[in-house]
């Protein structure tokens, strides 16, 4: 509550016609697939403001195909929205990536069945070599990891008709990128089709 009275006081009342406008309805320029981690928080990151970006988060920037959360974000975006660029936007020192990796689920219930969506990028990484013991190079191992779990959530989101649809008539330009938190900035992981104008 002290947050918010800061807020109206301060950056609301200081662009009060920027948020009366937003009253009228949303006009987002881009649509973010992120992680819930609360370090990561693309508003900030991207420096945009309300009305910006349409975001989903959850655990590890996941994809699972069929999923009606997903779903009817990406369906309300693309189609109503008519948002023309789709990001999935990992990121360094993702928790939800090290759970994958340790293969340790503890009394977890749910977690373990929504990280077996990114299992394949485990299993590709792995592949490659096993998980260094030495501190410095365990974190690039894990980076890795984080940067293919991007890829491979970009393939899931092209399962989803909607997406595939958009993007094959050149009007959704998807975007994998990575948040680098020791230098704060973005990565281009995979940069998409370019949009077909006219
Ligand atoms: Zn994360």
């Amino acid at each position: 509550m002290e947050g918010n009275q800061a807020f109206v006081e301060g950056d609301y009342a200081k662009d009060i016609d920027y948020y009366k406008e937003l009253l009228k309805g949303q006009n987002p320029h881009a649509m973010l697939i992120g992680c819930c981690d609360s370090r990561v928080v693309p508003e900030i990151t991207c420096h945009a403001k309300p009305g910006e970006i349409f975001v989903h988060r959850n655990i590890g920037n996941i994809v699972p195909p069929g999923d009606w959360n997903i779903g009817t974000f990406l369906e309300y975006g693309i189609r109503h929205l008519k948002v023309n660029t789709l990001v999935v936007c990992g990121h360094e020192e993702c928790g939800a990536m090290k759970a994958l990796s340790s293969g340790e689920s503890g009394d977890d219930v749910l977690i373990p069945g929504w990280l077996s969506h990114a299992h394949t990028a485990l299993e590709l990484v792995e592949k490659r070599g096993k998980k260094p013991s030495d501190p410095e190079e365990a974190r690039k191992w894990q980076s890795e990891l984080e940067i293919e779990n991007v890829k491979l959530q970009l393939k899931n989101l092209r399962t989803y008709p909607v997406v595939r649809e958009a993007e094959d008539a050149g009007r959704l330009q998807v975007i994998g990128l990575y948040y680098r938190m020791s230098t704060a900035k973005l990565e281009v992981i995979d940069p998409g089709k370019p949009l077909k104008t006219g």
